[in-house]
């Protein structure tokens, strides 16, 4: 049968080289551990985790947790092994990373389909390979991906801008209108600021407290994704004439331009999560929840479900970079996979690994593939790296798996039954596509047992040092 490289055994690299062994496909595993690591990897074992011990929540009302129920379905090395190496941290699935670590690497080791060859990659290979080499990819085979696809098509940081629930945003100061009524016309949400609310704002951004680099990340910015309060260090009014500009709007309640505004589009077509433009910010999370808050007309009770970070990230715009079937468009023998394609977390990496290790499986056997559909957790996350997810002129950035991303169901429920609505939609278009696919899938897990609803939480986790998207009662990390 044919060969397949792999490169990278992080958490994508290692499922889909698992995966595809036990298909009974010979597999190349190119990893630069032990002869180089990236400046975040710590250990020489494969699948490192490299900051936290937690894959989160495990609760399947979360979309976190449904991912994770539907790849323990399928049959996923990772949550197998993540499940054996299980540590008591409530509702969250956390694992002692060593022994995670260590029962990958020791199952990849022995397996007679998989030979591992510790060494960098530093060009893209000629023959059918899966590129896994995470968010910190090293700058020679960054090289050849972006000869590839286009360096505009390959980024280096991601830049997220915070996303606030569309309930929790005053309606009686915001107004729905595109610049000069372009596109749809009201397509976004304009909070206007007078010229006090905005120099007290350009004040707090100035004093606010900001997240320190790490010292791998260079503070170096895209001069399209400047962290705001590095333009208002430039210039008071740099953000008044960037992505604060008031021009082409016009204040209905007043008839008149605000001196500035802050504009929020849609995050998924329903309108449930609305994306603060050009927001992205090294601002502390308790300090963008204080002065938006405080300073943001409009804000003032806005329940926030992701805030802003700027980190280093290596990923591709993958709606313009993969076809359908996974491969680059410019090279069809490479398939990418993990959080180079524009997913984020562990899981989600895992996921994405589990998912093209399926198509090359299927490229090798001259199958034809079927996604699992976008009421999945897995398809939904498919339909965030091919676009389908978002509304136009979405500018692509990484995202953890979240309710966001799936189609909304066909019938209004009140808020409390969406989540086990679209779980119950989801266990059964899973079946079903595994059925019509003859994929194996193991029975649903039986019902968890009812727990005593906690109090919501009053603030938001612990700042990660990594972006990450929740839902509402969904942990970043
Ligand atoms: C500092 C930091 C902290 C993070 N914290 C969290 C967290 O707490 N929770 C969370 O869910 N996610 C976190 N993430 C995101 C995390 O990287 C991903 O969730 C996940 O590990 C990505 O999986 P992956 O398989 O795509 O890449 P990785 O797990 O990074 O694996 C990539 C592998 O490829 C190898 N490699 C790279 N380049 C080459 C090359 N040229 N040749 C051969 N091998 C190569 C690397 O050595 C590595 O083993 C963090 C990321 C960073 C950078």
């Amino acid at each position: 049968m044919q060969r397949v490289i792999v490169i990278g055994a992080g958490l994508a690299g290692s499922e889909a080289a698992l995966l595809l062994a036990e298909g009974g496909v010979p597999v190349v595993l190119v990893e630069q551990k032990p002869v180089r690591r990236s400046p975040a990897h710590k250990s020489d074992g494969l699948a490192e985790l490299v900051c936290s011990n937690s894959l989160r929540s495990d609760n399947p009302e979360n979309a976190i947790g449904l991912l994770h129920e539907e790849l323990r379905r399928l049959g996923s090395a990772v949550l197998e092994e993540a499940d054996r190496a299980r540590v008591p941290a409530g509702d969250a699935l956390a694992v002692d990373r060593v022994a995670f670590s260590e029962a990958l690497t020791r199952r990849i080791a022995h397996h007679p389909n998989i030979e591992v060859r510790g060494e960098e990659a530093t060009d893209l290979p000629g023959e059918l390979c899966i590129v896994a080499t995470g968010p910190l990819t090293g700058d020679a085979l960054a090289r050849s991906l972006a000869e590839a696809v286009g360096d505009s098509a390959l980024a280096f940081y991601d830049a997220i801008a915070p996303i606030v629930a569309g309930d929790s945003i005053d309606q009686s100061v915001a107004f729905r209108q595109s610049r000069y009524g372009k596109g749809g016309g009201d397509d976004y949400l304009n909070l206007p600021l007078s010229r006090e609310e905005y120099e007290r704002f350009v004040d707090e951004l100035l004093a606010g407290q900001k997240v320190e680099p790490h010292a791998f990340e260079e503070p170096r910015y895209f001069e399209g994704c400047l962290p705001i309060e590095v333009m208002a260090a430039r210039g008071r009014d740099v953000l008044a004439f960037g992505p604060m500009k008031p021009v082409g709007l016009v204040d209905p309640r007043t008839n008149r331009r605000p001196h500035a505004v802050v504009q929020l589009r849609r995050e998924d077509r329903a309108g449930t999560a609305w994306n603060l433009v050009g927001f992205q910010t090294r601002l502390t999370w308790p300090e963008q929840k204080r002065i938006f808050s405080e300073c943001i007309p409009g804000l003032r009770a806005a329940t926030f479900l992701r805030l802003g970070q700027v980190h280093r990230n290596t990923f591709l715009d993958a709606p313009r970079a993969l076809a359908p079937d996974g491969s680059l468009r410019a090279r069809p023998a490479v398939f990418c996979a993990g959080q180079i394609t524009g997913v984020e977390g562990y899981v989600e990496s895992a996921a994405s690994g589990h998912i093209a290790a399926r198509r090359v499986l299927a490229r090798v056997r001259g199958e034809q593939f079927a996604p699992p559909p976008g009421t999945t957790a897995l398809g939904a996350l498919l339909r965030h790296v091919t676009g389908e997810a978002h509304p136009p002129g979405y500018e692509y950035q990484p995202t953890n798996v979240v309710f966001a991303l799936f189609p909304p169901l066909e019938e209004r429920h009140r808020k409390h039954e969406r989540k086990a609505r679209l779980l119950a939609r989801a266990r059964r278009d899973l079946a079903e596509w595994a059925r019509v696919n003859s994929v194996p899938l193991a029975p649903e897990p039986p019902p968890r047992p009812a727990r005593t609803p906690s109090p919501p939480p009053r603030t938001l986790p612990e700042q990660s040092d990594i972006g990450g998207q929740a839902a509402p009662g969904e942990a970043p990390r």
